[in-house]
């Protein structure tokens, strides 16, 4: 694997910007070799001898490995100086990785990447080029997902439907963290306190100038996936936790809506009542007083929602916005 290495890289020494690829690992001790190899192939193959390639730093975030991931990149490390390794203490998971990772990053511009080569490396110079076409975000969208299991598709398309519907800034369908990122739109998500990241989320509500390019999304290449269906799930909850109010909001009006059709039904019982005389005895006033203090219930419920959907709000300590750029100051 180190051999790859000493493939001869244009622009590693070269001037002009920075990229840095920012790649979470976990237990990926057999894919970080192919990937540096496809990545110094792809920049080779990418920018023709004459043409100026910008420099290229690789930060890997290692996620709390324990298959010897950490040694083979702190060896990487040594050979090639491009080559950069932040360790987290345990498995904090990629969101947390991927932060860790964007904050040790110092390039212009920032792109996360998966270390099982599924963001093909070679889609770098189009979306470095869209970059310095003026992009300041570049958003690489799966066009073609068979290559994910039938599961997988149903689910993330299930799971966009609903966080789109809810959610108060939408979030881009089909776009995962491989994206490019101007150094402005980097500074941005690092100033971002809120724990319970999602960065998906997160990515999209920044804003700025953004432009999409597509791919087919290959299967993995070594290795096999981290993720399974409960941390999807938790994933999933914590993205619409983390992005929405809504459902806490739903409570207030199911409650208005059951208060105030007790108090129909209410009326309507007792001028039944009074008129006909009794059906069966104590139905009305049961009847009456279980639906209304049900609503009671309910609309007090979502009351509290009301508020802590504002203390979470709050608490996320998000900027109230993001400038963008600032001129003739
Ligand atoms: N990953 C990580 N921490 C985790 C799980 C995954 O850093 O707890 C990394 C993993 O090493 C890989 C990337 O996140 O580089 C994407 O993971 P994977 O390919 O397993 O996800 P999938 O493509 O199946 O969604
Ligand atoms: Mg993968």
């Amino acid at each position: 694997m180190i051999e790859n290495l000493k493939f001869p890289v244009a622009g590693m020494d070269g001037q002009g910007p920075l990229v840095s690829l920012v790649v979470p690992v976990f237990n990926e001790c057999g894919s970080v070799g192919p990937f540096v190899a496809a990545v110094n192939a792809a920049i080779a193959g990418s920018w023709s001898g004459a043409e100026m390639p910008p420099r290229f730093e690789i930060v890997f975030v290692d996620d709390g490995s324990s298959d010897g991931t950490r040694e083979t990149v702190r060896a990487m490390c040594r050979t090639d100086l491009r080559i950069k390794l932040v360790s987290l203490s345990r498995n904090f998971g990629k969101e947390a990785a991927l932060s860790a990772g964007l904050k040790a990053a110092s390039g212009d511009a920032v792109i996360p990447m998966d270390v099982d080569l599924q963001d093909p490396p070679e889609l770098l110079r189009p979306m470095i080029e869209q970059w310095r076409a003026g992009a300041q975000v570049v958003n690489a969208k799966r066009a073609d997902r068979s290559a994910d299991t039938l599961f997988k598709r149903s689910s993330s398309r299930f799971f966009y439907k609903t966080i789109n519907s809810l959610a108060e800034y939408p979030i881009a369908n089909d776009v995962g963290d491989f994206r490019l990122f101007d150094r402005v739109a980097v500074d941005a998500l690092n100033r971002m306190t809120e724990h319970s990241r999602f960065n998906k989320g997160l990515f999209s509500w920044i804003g700025f100038r953004t432009e999409t390019i597509e791919y087919t999304r290959p299967s993995r290449s070594v290795g096999d996936t981290k993720w399974n269906v409960s941390k999807l799930l938790a994933l999933a909850l914590d993205g619409i936790v983390a992005s929405t109010t809504f459902p806490l909001r739903i409570w207030t009006a199911l409650g208005a809506l059951i208060s105030l059709s007790a108090f129909f039904y209410a009326a309507f019982l007792i001028i039944h009542t009074l008129a006909y005389g009794v059906d069966t005895p104590g139905y009305a006033s049961l009847m009456v007083a279980v639906l209304f203090l049900g609503g009671l219930n309910l609309l007090s419920l979502g009351l509290m929602g009301e508020y802590i959907g504002r203390i979470s709000k709050q608490v996320r300590g998000r900027p109230l916005y993001i400038v963008s750029d600032t001129e003739g100051f």
